[in-house]
């Protein structure tokens, strides 16, 4: 089973390689996703003239529209375009659709403490801070405006500290690469007398989502009148604005320069079907497996991991770059609720998937 998976793996692989190809003269063509943060009736941090929500839409188009001024192979997407609110994993959503090379997430930050001021770049990861925890926390905090949000977010709980755990398994493959996106926005901030909060990490459940290198840059904070002023000023949204470009110039450098040592070749005998926008699951005939989904990691982990609490018989699928782990395996419902509700005793938010033909479902 293991072996198919893996084979299945790598066949999606393949058809990802074909398609990173470089196509034309100028190379293959760069997605940038670009997310407002909040929006419609999320208005984000209050200040007292201001919502975050349009600040962060203002610099955004700016942003977008500098870049792709200036770079004609950058396609450019924004999670919106106006202001509505749009779900948390459906903004990872259009980045991952578009198989989106960057995603930049753009928020202002608010405090009860006035007198602080400055930027803030962060990439995922758990927070060693409770201030960074703070801020992942409140960001997080959107999704309870959504609909179904228990189900979507496996139970995860913005509020609770214990939900965090989460995230000190996500030393993903873009890790580095994102904290070098972030660390240029910081630079550029700095280069534009902005105060600069340095490069930090926490839990931003927009960012577990994505499968790509990804940051959400805090601009500065609402709560502090100075920063409120510039950041709703033109002046000041053109400062950021110019500044995001810069860093993502010279990050797209880099990316450039690291894609000319490392060419990719699209393999003579590529396969001709076009590429599936589904994830891959094992076909099953039409009869419908269920299992147990217990934990999601953003690595493999090993057979013996401390998370699998002694589970030996797992299995595990890739997800949009991330692994979900499963237990159990049957065509009976009742059975595996049975084995659910055995398995809840050990992970409280595992919960049921079906699948049917290659199409995984969860089942409520
Ligand atoms: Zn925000």
């Amino acid at each position: 089973m293991l072996r198919f998976y893996k084979k299945m793996r790598n066949f999606f692989l393949y058809i990802c390689l074909f398609l990173l190809a470089p196509v034309g003269a100028g190379g293959k063509e760069f997605t940038l996703v670009i997310d407002p943060g909040h929006g419609g009736k999320d208005p984000g941090a209050l200040g007292s003239i201001a919502k975050e929500k349009n600040i962060n839409l203002a610099v955004a188009l700016k942003v977008g529209e500098l870049i792709a001024e200036r770079h004609g192979d950058v396609r450019v997407i924004y999670t919106r375009r106006n202001d509505h609110f749009v779900d948390l994993d459906e903004r990872a959503g259009i980045a991952n659709r578009n198989k989106a090379d960057l995603f930049i997430s753009i928020h202002a930050n608010a405090l009860s403490r006035k007198d602080i001021k400055g930027t803030e770049t962060y990439t995922l990861g758990l927070a060693r801070t409770d201030e960074n925890l703070q801020v992942a926390m409140r960001e997080n905090a959107a999704i309870l405006l959504e609909n179904d949000y228990m189900q979507k977010y496996e139970g995860f709980n913005p509020h609770s500290t214990e939900s965090y755990i989460i995230f000190e398994f996500m030393q993903n493959r873009h890790v580095e690469q994102s904290i070098s996106f972030a660390s240029q926005v910081q630079k550029e901030f700095i280069a534009a007398r902005r105060i600069n909060r340095g490069v930090r990490q926490a839990g931003f459940l927009v960012l577990r989502k994505t499968s790509m290198p990804s940051a959400l840059v805090e601009l500065g904070y609402i709560s502090n009148a100075e920063e409120e002023h510039y950041m709703t000023s033109a002046a000041g949204q053109t400062q950021l604005s110019k500044a995001l470009c810069e860093a993502f110039t010279r990050f797209k450098r880099e990316y450039d320069h690291k894609q000319g040592t490392a060419k990719i070749t699209a393999p003579t005998t590529a396969p001709t079907q076009p590429a599936a926008r589904k994830e891959v699951y094992p076909t099953t005939d039409g009869r419908t497996v269920y299992k147990v989904q217990i934990l999601a990691s953003g690595r493999k982990l090993p057979a013996k991991a401390r998370v699998l609490k002694g589970y030996s018989h797992t299995r595990y699928y890739v997800e949009n770059g991330m692994y979900k782990y499963t237990y159990g395996e049957t065509t009976d419902i009742m059975e595996i609720k049975a084995i659910r509700k055995k398995v809840s005793r050990d992970f409280k938010d595992a919960f049921i998937i079906a699948i049917t033909d290659g199409e995984k479902t969860i089942v409520r």
